[in-house]
């Protein structure tokens, strides 16, 4: 399996995960359809499902053209149904969902949104995250409370941490001034913050990162209370 990150609209995005055995793909959280549909056409690969991760417009703003087009089958949380457009498998938290090579175990975290999900796909150890958890940041809380937000988070801790994280945004370096600011001892972070650095300069995404990384640089899963969390989350949304 490979993953193919796709930048859309101003700052999502996209991933393509694409069996080279087969020249078949998943695309998550598609914002818009041209971006993807270019991709996949160049290399002659062919889209299979559209993986949701919530329901917000930048993250399923392309489902109807590329299902129409590829004929692909969408797949999200089973209470977002009515949210989701197009949707076709809904899927339950804790499901394995597994179709010709693709297993992915289901993640509900909910805070961001109410039906929130992330998917890992754990052979592989790649976690999709959506606005739950991004580099050095997290999601804002719209629809859920900050403690369903600390525990969405706390299951993610809990994966394996080489796992890596492929988020909805690149917001890695507004969120590394955030972090550094409340956090400016941190070794770690000092690190990560150059790598970004090098990476922004060269036009590079800074996804994937990997849980450890976010464990020892990202203060809201360094955040040992929903207390400490909750503080640092409403500090955040006017910083
Ligand atoms: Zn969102
Ligand atoms: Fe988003």
């Amino acid at each position: 399996m490979k993953v193919e990150i796709i930048s859309c609209l101003r700052d999502n995005y996209s991933y393509l995960i694409i069996d080279e055995t087969n020249n078949l793909a998943c695309v998550v959280d598609p914002s818009e359809a041209r971006p993807i549909i270019d991709y996949l056409k160049n290399k002659n690969i062919n889209l299979k499902y559209i993986l949701n991760t919530h329901h917000h417009f930048d993250h399923v703003g392309g489902n109807e053209e590329l299902k129409k087009k590829y004929n692909a089958i969408v797949v999200g949380y089973k209470h977002d149904s009515e949210r989701i457009p197009e949707i076709d498998i809904l899927l339950e938290d804790n499901e394995i969902w597994e179709r010709d090579n693709f297993v992915a175990k289901i993640i509900h975290v909910p805070g961001h949104t109410k039906g929130h999900i992330c998917f890992n796909f754990y052979k592989e150890k790649l976690l999709f995250t959506g606005d739950t958890l991004f580099s050095l940041g997290c999601g804002k809380i719209f629809e859920g409370t900050y403690e369903q937000m600390f525990n969405s988070l706390k299951k993610i801790k809990a994966l394996p941490l080489d796992t890596k994280i492929f988020c909805g945004h690149e917001y890695t370096l507004n969120n590394s001034k955030f972090c550094i600011k409340h956090d400016n001892e941190n070794l770690s972070l000092q690190k990560k913050i150059q790598d970004i650095k090098i990476k922004l300069n060269d036009n590079l995404p800074t996804i994937p990162s990997t849980l450890k990384e976010e464990m020892d640089c990202n203060i809201f899963l360094r955040a040992k209370d929903v207390k400490t969390f909750s503080k640092l989350r409403d500090l955040k949304d006017n910083f």
